[in-house]
């Protein structure tokens, strides 16, 4: 094997507990594995998350959906056992019979939509089909916003009655600043659309905003700032609706660091950070040892030149696995690491497509078949973002190798 990934379950487990836990009992913890859960696997982490205690799960479309059915059914979690699966980007209209086939929550956002899945639901004779309506608060990327957009949405399904708004949403632009005006003026774009959707006649069951930073970010409660978790309780009881938040990073054992507005003055304490534990190592095997003289120029374009006698280990590994070619180093300091054991190996030269060298040195010990971690505790996703001036989600759903579970 070239290169894998060991998924610990019960670290997955453990951190959904966690969130879990820190949104309180009357909050529902959707746990988004869209993105082959962040790249972790969305076949291995759905039934573990089922077994957290995970009611919601979110893919981002059907075909993601239908996937995670399936893994969940392959795991011996029966039908009736299942979480609901919402499915969070806005199909097209010939996503409506897998939406239906799969038994997923589709987020809709607009009137072709609704009339597509009300028209599926006629065809299969299904009596009801469950939709979250989606807010544009401020993102201008999906959903419905208040005001005449939404009023057309709420027309359409006013005549077609299959389609049951189940919940209503909205997604957060700015989740990790604390004191967000952005936020404030979203949350009350919300408010305002729930008023709308309630006048329309109708009563969600669910009423969910937020990510993985709203859980984190629950010390904004200083000045006119409502916690983020606070608001959307409040919100939600106001109209008789459970409060759910969406997670995907933390569930992973990342987080944004918090950041605060230009203004704001008062704490911006991560609640659960410290909490989380790392759910994937990335490991690979030394395929090849070794010794290059002092001035030995290395890999592509010979960008790194070697001052003194080295010794090099070869990693059957590169940027079609999805290891990011920003990490090349030019000189020892400048690149990414891998680890052997506690013992950290700079990256040398260019990343190739296929292959990497690790210098080793200072570690004799090393020989062909060691096994490296080139992303996990000790360089983690966040060690590579940093490198590659990128967030760790991009790191994360980049990562191309073949997977397998630990524990
Ligand atoms: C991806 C996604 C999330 C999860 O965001 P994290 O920052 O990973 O917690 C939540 N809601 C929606 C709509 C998303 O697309």
């Amino acid at each position: 094997m070239k290169s894998w990934i060991e998924i610990s379950a019960q670290r997955l487990a453990e951190n959904y507990r966690v969130l879990a836990d820190a949104a309180g009992a009357d909050a529902a913890v959707l746990a988004v594995i869209k993105a082959d859960a962040y790249g972790h696997g969305a076949q291995l982490c759905a039934p573990v998350l089922t077994r957290a205690g995970a009611a919601w799960l979110g893919v981002t479309d059907p075909a993601e959906g239908a996937s995670v059915r399936s893994a969940l059914a392959s795991a011996g979690i029966p039908a009736g056992r299942q979480p609901r699966v919402l499915v969070m980007s806005e199909g097209l209209e010939e996503d409506a019979a897998a939406v239906l086939e799969h038994r997923l929550t589709p987020v809709v956002g607009n009137a072709v939509q609704i009339e597509a899945l009300a028209h599926a639901a006629k065809r299969h004779g299904i009596h009801s089909v469950d939709v979250h309506l989606e807010i544009d608060t401020g993102m201008a990327r999906q959903g419905a916003a208040p005001g005449r957009e939404l009023d057309a949405v709420l027309e359409q399904l006013r005549q077609h009655n299959e389609v049951r708004v189940d919940g209503v949403m909205t997604h957060f632009a700015s989740a990790e600043v604390t004191g967000s005006h952005q936020t404030s003026a979203q949350r009350q774009t919300f408010e305002q659309a729930i008023q709308q959707v309630a006048s329309a006649g109708l009563r969600p069951s669910w009423i969910h905003a937020g990510n993985s930073s709203t859980v984190d970010n629950q010390h904004d409660e200083s000045g006119s700032h409502e916690c983020p978790l606070c608001w959307l309780r409040r919100v939600a009881r106001a109209a008789s609706a459970r409060p759910m938040v969406r997670t995907g990073l933390s569930l992973y054992g990342y987080s944004l660091p918090l950041e605060r507005e230009r203004d704001y003055t008062g704490p911006a304490d991560p609640l659960v950070r410290s909490r989380l534990q790392l759910v994937m190592t990335w490991k690979a095997c030394v395929t090849h040892i070794r010794e290059v003289e002092a001035g030995t120029r290395l890999g592509y374009n010979g960008t790194f030149t070697a001052s003194e006698r080295m010794r090099l280990a070869l990693l059957p590994l590169g940027y079609a696995d999805g290891l990011r070619r920003e990490l090349s180093g030019t000189d020892i300091r400048s690149g990414g690491r891998v680890l052997f054991g506690s013992q950290a190996a700079a990256i040398v030269g260019r990343v190739s497509m296929n292959l990497t060298m690790v210098d080793v040195t200072a570690l004799p010990g090393v020989t062909v078949g060691d096994e490296a971690v080139v992303l996990g505790q000790g360089f983690t996703a966040d060690d590579h973002a940093c490198i590659a001036g990128t967030i760790p989600y991009e790191i994360l759903c980049g990562i191309k190798s073949a997977r397998r579970f630990c524990s």
